[in-house]
């Protein structure tokens, strides 16, 4: 690498903080990126200057930065921002050759401008953290876990419907405090989903409380996202306030046509509770489409325990009529007049579903279009394997929610952008497109065509916001000090180019990434140099 001599002087005061003399190379720092447009990650406006690493660490911010490098890379006047950070993800799998053990480059997030995830939300999460930190090898990007409730509560009690023992609560409570000594960054719950869903409130704040010891935070997906989105944004807050732990509102949205444009009281109810000095933030994709299993179109009682249960269920007479009339109030209750709003992103059994609806498969199935038929064909799929889950059996698309709804949520000033995505495996299956381009869509579709956020608030979502809520203190933000994860990218050309059409297609327009310092994309394609790293809860003990 050639050693770019500039005058050797250090310009500015500022320029000295945190500059070590180590290079073995005789050069002051490893990089210096010059003629940049800084968006800094604090919202603040953006301004011209050059960004100075070594060691991992941005060393120097300014103009005209005077230091001698061993490499230089000249930005061109696109923008530099700090490394994106999206706290809500699903990257660890019971494959191994899926998930981030699997596929540890993690190119669908890199290529969108993610340097940090935070995996282990809606309650689903590794338990054994040391022995799955030893499977993440060779990690393209950062990446930190919650402790997720419904993991714990199943690896003690199974996917039982009653209330914990008290040596049982114990046990839970001693595997949260185990995953939190070993590096969690806090709990999460999914109590849509079995098993977190039999847990009541105190259950709950039991084991917050014990996260919270260790200064973790409170990630939930509520219990409801419809008709009870605000007793469930209540619940979330109550156990933040009881657990005294910051509390962060997994994939704000409200469900069902009929309570479309209803959402900006549920966020005044969240800023209201703000005020009363309760630390509540929320993250959001930008999509108006949710992805989950297909058992969700089901009533809950009626999922409960292992697939076998649930196909038991469904083929006894009298419950399966108990079933059918439940997903006859759900379907009436969104407002949905049939399952057009349901397409099949994955269905293990049968693989000529996946993209179509559960309207086009009843048609496939050549059953006349009624309500009842569909339900028969999504009761069929979940007997022929639709019952073992998401990963295992089916994945869905359902399109929920409004596109005006997500711009309301989004625009609100403590809402995150996160993807609530996975690793990808290119080509695999017909899944949401919200893994690949969720941050390149916020800023071509939110930031430049429609100028829903501005570029620096739309940043700020990425980056400070996030970090702020789970203690990552020295990310987030472009700073001498501060850990060098670095994007490079031309407001005017970034695109998501994935589609629910066509999904396998990563984002472009992220022309440099750099993890820790190190740069892992150039000139738009993967370097395949690998410093990410697992990070760790920062504070508390
Ligand atoms: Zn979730």
């Amino acid at each position: 690498m050639p050693v770019i001599r500039r005058p050797s002087r250090l310009a500015t005061s500022l320029v000295i903080l945190f500059l070590p003399f180590s290079q073995a190379s005789g050069a002051e720092v490893d990089l210096l990126i010059v003629n940049a447009k800084i968006v800094d990650g604090t919202g603040n406006p953006w301004f011209h200057g050059d960004v100075a690493i070594s060691e991992g660490h941005v060393v120097a911010v300014g103009a005209d930065l005077e230091i001698e490098t061993a490499r230089t890379l000249d930005a061109n006047g696109r923008v530099l921002a700090p490394g994106f950070i999206d706290v809500h993800t699903h990257v660890e799998t019971s494959s191994r050759r899926e998930g981030l053990a699997g596929l540890p480059r993690a190119d669908n997030y890199m290529l969108d401008g993610v340097t940090t995830i935070v995996t282990g939300n809606c309650g689903t999460s590794e338990i054994d953290i040391p022995a799955w930190r030893a499977e993440l090898q060779n990690l393209g990007i950062n990446v930190a876990t919650l402790v997720g409730h419904n993991s714990i509560r199943k690896s003690v009690m199974g996917a039982d419907n009653r209330a914990p023992t008290s040596d049982e609560m114990n046990q839970m409570r001693s595997l949260v405090d185990k995953a939190m000594r070993d590096g969690a960054v806090g709990l999460s719950t999914g109590l849509l989903y079995v098993p977190g869903t039999y847990a009541d409130t105190r259950e709950v704040i039991g084991l917050a409380r014990v996260a919270s010891k260790h200064g973790g935070v409170y990630a939930s997906h509520i219990r409801e996202q419809g008709e009870k989105l605000h007793d469930s944004i209540g619940e979330a807050v109550r156990i933040g306030r009881e657990a005294n732990m910051p509390v962060q509102i997994s994939h704000f949205k409200i469900k069902g046509r009929t309570r479309w444009g209803t959402i900006g009281s549920a966020l005044e109810l969240v800023e209201s509770y703000r005020r009363d000095g309760i630390d509540v933030v929320i993250d959001a994709y930008p999509y108006e489409r949710a992805s989950t299993s297909l058992g969700v179109t089901l009533p809950r009682w009626a999922v409960a325990g292992s697939a076998e249960d649930i196909a038991a269920r469904i083929t006894d007479q009298e419950t399966r009529a108990r079933i059918v009339a439940g997903m006859k109030s759900m379907l009436e209750d969104g407002g949905y007049d049939d399952y057009s709003f349901a397409a099949v992103a994955q269905y293990k059994p049968q693989s000529s579903y996946n993209g179509r609806t559960i309207t086009e498969i009843n048609k496939l199935l050549e059953r006349s279009s009624t309500v009842d038929n569909e339900i028969e064909t999504i009761l069929g799929m979940m007997v022929d394997g639709g019952a073992a889950g998401y990963s295992q059996g089916a994945s869905m698309i359902y399109h929920y929610m409004s596109s005006e709804d997500v711009d309301t949520i989004l625009g609100y000033a403590n809402a995150a952008v996160a993807s609530d995505g996975t690793i990808m495996a290119f080509g695999r299956g017909q899944p949401h497109p919200r893994s690949y381009g969720t941050n390149a869509r916020v800023l071509a579709d939110f930031v430049r065509e429609r100028q829903v956020l501005t570029l620096e608030d739309a940043v700020r979502r990425m980056t400070s916001l996030p970090a702020r809520t789970f203690s990552f203190y020295d990310r987030g933000i472009i700073r001498p000090g501060f850990v060098a994860d670095l994007v490079i990218f031309d407001p005017e050309r970034v695109t998501d180019k994935a589609t629910y059409e066509r999904p396998h297609q990563y984002s472009e327009g992220f022309d440099v990434v750099i993890v820790n310092g190190a740069i892992a994309v150039d000139d738009g394609e993967p370097t395949d140099v690998r410093a990410g790293q697992f990070i760790s809860r920062a504070v508390g003990d």
